[in-house]
């Protein structure tokens, strides 16, 4: 997955580039690295049994993300590595 395949896909299916927080319309899309998209661990599940106040249950995991970051507030947009890769996948490009 490169930058351009990232951008096709918001092409395709975002129609709305506004920034929810200050309403400008740049933004930076990280973890661009020489055309190819790296993703991170931007969004991290945990699960906690019941009545576990010390928390000591605790497990983590995490949901790969494309991280875009707005360029004059800093406003985070995260979308689903997993998602595009499919999406990409069932167009007949290479994930
Ligand atoms: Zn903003």
């Amino acid at each position: 997955m490169n930058f351009a395949d990232v951008i096709n896909f918001l092409q395709e299916k975002s129609t709305d580039d506004e920034c929810p927080s200050c309403k400008t319309h740049e933004w930076l899309l990280e973890a661009a690295q020489e055309g190819e998209i790296k993703h991170t661990p931007g969004l991290v599940i945990g699960n906690i049994k019941e009545d576990d106040a010390a928390y000591s249950s605790v497990t983590f995991s995490a949901r790969p993300t494309i991280t875009m970051v707005c360029k004059n507030c800093g406003f985070i947009r995260l979308y689903s590595y997993n998602f595009i890769r499919d999406w990409l996948k069932a167009k007949g490009g290479v994930a």
